[in-house]
């Protein structure tokens, strides 16, 4: 591992200035994605602001009726909260579907949403790669790529987002509330957090240098039944090949409204919105489940080894659909 030299932040303001000040410098948190890639020499930051201790873990009711989720909140203790439970249960679902218990009582809310993805030629250094290299191509367009895209990958670079948890925020339509060096703030929607890959994948997201999360902000939640689901090769500790969120409301027969969000399949956290589009005002039974998992994945391109997930996609969003409404 390269050298680095390390602090702990009394203050978010200090925090986001101390990285800003050295171009190589980063945040490091629950540090179990960092610290991996650094071993690797995949990430070779100069110096670590430790944000793990600042008090940004609680998790707060706001005035609008959602919830205020502090950066630091540990996905353990997000997925255990029982205001989640009860009324964000995608959330805590997908939470518990992801990784262990015990990187689970590390990994924090901000952590999560950063992580970088699980691209195995990313973390082989003597392979080329555009998003660790940039210009030195893609081994997985041509390689062993079925964990990889099949919606909103580019020529340049075919990754998956690999976190559960951002599936779930992306279906509830959260907010990340950032600091930034200069002491202001600002709030992005959770959709525009991350960016798809076009000719430039080594820039992941929409955060400026030194930028910091400091909370993930739950809207009310919506009226219907929610419910995620994820398929992988391994029943625990493996990432997903497909997830679904999805929220359906029904009136009688009929879906009222609909919101799916995918992941395993996309470089983001998905929004499938026409599938959304479709469902509205459909009825709650077999060809409208279909006819939604075929529009949202009407614009699929597998590259090989990958292909199968396009029909298991489609299955699984038929089955988080049916298990949304059954309950509903
Ligand atoms: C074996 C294994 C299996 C896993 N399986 C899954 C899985 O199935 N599903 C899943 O979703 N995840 C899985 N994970 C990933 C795990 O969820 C992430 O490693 C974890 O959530 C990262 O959080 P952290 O706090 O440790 O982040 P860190 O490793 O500390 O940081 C990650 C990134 O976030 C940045 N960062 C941290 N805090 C802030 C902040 N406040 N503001 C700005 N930037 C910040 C860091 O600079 C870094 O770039 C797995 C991990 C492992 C090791
Ligand atoms: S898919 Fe992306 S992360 Fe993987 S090798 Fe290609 S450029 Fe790198």
């Amino acid at each position: 591992m390269q050298p680095f030299t390390y602090v702990r932040a009394s203050t978010v303001k200090e925090a986001a200035a101390t990285v800003a000040a050295e171009p190589e410098a980063k945040f490091i948190s629950g540090g179990t994605n960092l610290l991996d890639l650094m071993k690797l020499e995949i990430e070779r930051p100069t110096h670590l602001v430790d944000v793990s201790r600042l008090a940004l873990d609680s998790i707060e009711e706001t005035p609008e009726g959602g919830l205020r989720v502090g950066a630091e909140v540990r996905n353990s203790d997000l997925a255990a909260d029982p205001r989640v439970r009860s009324r964000y249960p995608v959330l805590s679902q997908a939470l518990l579907a992801g990784a262990s218990g015990q990187i689970r009582n590390k990994a924090s809310t901000a952590g999560n949403l950063l992580q970088r993805t699980r691209c195995f030629y990313f973390y082989n250094r003597d392979m080329p790669c555009n998003k660790r290299e940039p210009g030195s191509g893609c081994a997985a367009l041509e390689g062993f790529n079925r964990m990889h895209a099949v919606l909103g990958a580019s020529e340049a670079c075919i990754a998956v987002h690999p976190s559960d948890m951002a599936v779930a925020m992306a279906a509830l339509d959260a907010e990340v509330e950032t600091a930034m060096p200069d002491g202001k703030t600002r709030t992005i929607a959770i959709g525009d957090l991350h960016r798809l890959p076009g000719s430039t994948p080594h820039v992941e997201t929409a955060l400026g240098h030194g930028e910091m999360i400091t909370a993930v902000t739950l809207p009310p939640p919506p009226p219907g039944r929610q419910v995620y689901r994820k398929v992988r090769d391994r029943a625990s500790y493996a990432f997903a090949l497909v997830s679904v969120a999805a929220v359906v409301e029904r009136s009688g027969d009929r879906v009222r409204s609909a919101r799916i969000a995918m992941g395993g399949v996309t470089p983001k956290p998905w929004r499938a919105t026409e599938a959304e589009y479709v469902l509205t005002g459909a009825a709650t039974s077999d060809p409208a489940f279909s006819e939604a998992a075929e529009s949202a994945l009407a614009g699929a391109v597998g590259h090989g080894g990958n292909d199968f997930k396009i029909p298991l996609a489609k299955r699984t969003i038929w089955r988080t659909l049916a298990a949304a409404v059954e309950g509903a």
